[in-house]
C-alpha cells in the first residue's frame, strides 16, 4: 500500500476546481516504477513490457509510460486505436485476444502489431480474413502442469491459449504457411505476489522453447512471460522484488538458453497492475453516515468508480486525509449509492469516526480502477487526473455527463414513436 501523495489542503484546493469523486494518478511514481522494472530486465538486451492497456486505457498515461520504453499490450479494437493514437509503432503493440472478430484481425496486421493467436483455429481464420503476418506467436495453457493461483484459477480451467500438443502441430503449421518468425507467450497468474511463480514460469517456458526448437527446427525471437505480478493492497502485504524475479530468471536463462539456438531470446512482458495500480486513487467525499443494524458512510463514489471490492471481494486500502493520526474507532461499511447491496468499497472496515463532508481515499485504484467502470443505475464515471512531476494537476479524462450518457438515445423518434 502506497501513501497518498497530496495533503488534505492540497486536495481540497484541487477538488475547487475538479468536483469528486475523481481517479488520480501520481506520474513520478510511475515513471520511477517503470525505470525499476526497466532495471531489473537490464541485463536481456531486448526486453520489453508491453502495458497491459485495459488496467488503465488513458492516453496520457500510454504516452509517459511509452516515453519510459514500454509498448502496449491490446485485446481489442479501442485498445489498438489507443495504441495507435499514443503512436505506438507496431512492434511495440502486442495483440493477445481471444475469441477475436476479424476486424481486429486486421487492424493488428494493419498497425504491424505482433500478433498472438490464442487457438489453433485461429491460425485459418487470420490466413483468411487478415492474412499471416511474417511473425506470430501462440499462446500456450500449461493446463495441469502449472499451478494456478486465486483470480486466475487453474489453468486447465481457463478459456485462453493453446495446449502443448497444438503448440506442436500450431508452429508446424505456421512454418508449412511460410511465417518466419515465432514468438511464445503465457499468463498463467493475475495478482500474484510470490516472486518464485515468475521465475517458475520463466523455467517452463525456456524448456519448452528448448523442445519446440529441437523438434520444430525453429529459433524463437521471444518469450511474453504475461502480466500478473501482483501489489500489496494490504497493509502487510509486501511488492513482489521486481530485481529478484529478473535475477532468478536471469540465471535459469543462462543455463538453459545461453548456449542454444535461442540464446538471443528476448523476454517480454505484459504487465498492467504493478504498472499504475499503487500509483492511482479513487478521491471521493462522504456524503451520509447511517447508523441502523450496522454503521455505514455512503460515499460520493460507487462500484460503477472501482468494481473490483465488489466484483472479487478484493481488499482496497482506505485512508481518510486530516484524520490520519487518529485512532480507528469505528466499524463502518463503506458504500455507494447503487440499489446493489453489493455496492461497498469495505466492510467492517475500522476507520476513525466519519463525518459528512469527509474526505475519503481509496488506494491502488491506478489499475483496473477507472477502466472497469460501467453506467449501471444511470451512474457516470468519473474524470482522470494526473499530477505531474512538478506538483500541478492535469486532467486526463473528463467526468462523464449527462449528455455522454444519453448519446446513443435518439429522443426526436421517441417524439414520432407511438
Ligand atoms: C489482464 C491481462 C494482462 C495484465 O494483467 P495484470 O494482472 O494487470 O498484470 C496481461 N496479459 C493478458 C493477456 C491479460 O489478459
Amino acid at each position: 500500500m502506497n501513501p497518498f501523495p497530496l495533503s488534505k489542503s492540497q486536495l481540497e484546493e484541487i477538488i475547487q476546481t475538479y468536483p469528486t469523486p475523481f481517479h488520480i494518478y501520481d506520474e513520478k511514481a510511475i515513471r520511477l516504477n517503470a525505470r525499476r522494472l526497466n532495471k531489473a530486465f537490464a541485463w536481456n538486451p531486448g526486453f520489453q513490457e508491453f502495458f497491459a492497456v485495459k488496467a488503465a486505457p488513458n492516453p496520457f498515461l500510454m504516452k509517459i509510460l511509452k516515453e519510459e520504453g514500454f509498448g502496449a499490450d491490446c485485446s481489442s479494437m479501442a485498445e489498438l486505436v489507443l495504441s495507435q493514437r499514443v503512436g505506438l509503432p507496431g512492434d511495440k503493440i502486442m495483440f493477445t485476444s481471444n475469441d477475436t472478430p476479424s476486424s481486429e484481425f486486421v487492424k493488428a496486421n494493419q498497425l504491424g502489431a505482433i500478433v498472438n493467436l490464442d487457438d489453433v483455429s485461429h491460425i485459418p481464420f487470420l490466413e483468411q480474413n487478415a492474412g499471416l503476418p511474417e511473425l506470430v506467436c501462440f499462446r500456450y495453457n500449461p493446463g495441469p502442469l502449472k499451478g494456478g493461483n486465486s483470480i486466475i484459477g487453474k489453468p486447465e480451467e481457463a478459456k485462453y491459449g493453446f495446449t502443448r500438443q497444438q503448440l506442436f502441430d500450431g508452429y508446424k503449421r505456421l512454418l508449412d504457411k511460410g511465417v518466419k518468425r515465432f514468438g511464445i507467450h503465457t499468463m498463467v497468474a493475475s495478482n500474484e505476489l510470490n516472486p518464485q511463480y515468475f521465475i517458475d514460469t520463466a523455467d517452463i517456458m525456456f524448456d519448452l522453447i528448448n523442445e519446440l526448437t529441437a523438434k520444430l527446427g525453429i529459433v524463437f525471437e521471444f518469450v511474453n512471460i504475461g502480466g500478473g505480478i501482483g501489489i500489496p493492497y494490504r497493509p502487510d502485504q509486501t511488492a513482489v522484488d521486481l530485481e529478484l524475479v529478473g535475477k532468478g530468471i536471469e540465471e535459469i536463462y543462462k543455463s538453459k538458453l545461453g548456449s542454444t539456438l535461442n540464446a538471443n531470446l528476448k523476454i517480454y512482458m505484459e504487465c498492467g497492475r504493478m504498472i499504475t495500480g499503487p500509483y492511482g486513487w479513487l478521491v471521493s467525499r462522504v456524503l451520509h453516515i447511517k447508523d441502523t443494524y450496522k454503521k455505514y458512510v455512503g460515499l460520493d463514489a460507487c462500484m460503477a468508480n472501482l468494481m473490483r471490492p465488489a466484483l472479487y471481494g478484493a481488499y482496497h486500502h482506505i485512508t481518510v486525509p486530516g484524520k490520519d493520526d487518529l485512532p480507528c474507532t469505528e466499524t463502518y461499511d463503506v458504500t455507494g449509492s447503487l440499489c446493489e447491496n453489493n455496492d461497498k468499497f469495505a466492510i467492517d472496515r475500522q476507520l476513525p469516526a466519519l463525518e459528512p463532508g469527509d474526505l475519503v481515499v481509496i488506494h491502488d485504484a491506478g489499475a483496473h480502477g477507472h477502466s472497469m467502470g460501467f453506467q449501471y443505475n444511470g451512474k457516470l464515471r468519473s474524470a482522470e487526473l494526473l499530477l505531474r512531476e512538478d506538483g500541478s494537476i492535469v486532467p486526463i479524462r473528463r467526468a462523464e455527463t449527462l449528455d455522454d450518457y444519453f448519446a446513443t438515445l435518439d429522443f426526436d423518434a421517441l417524439e414520432s414513436f407511438k
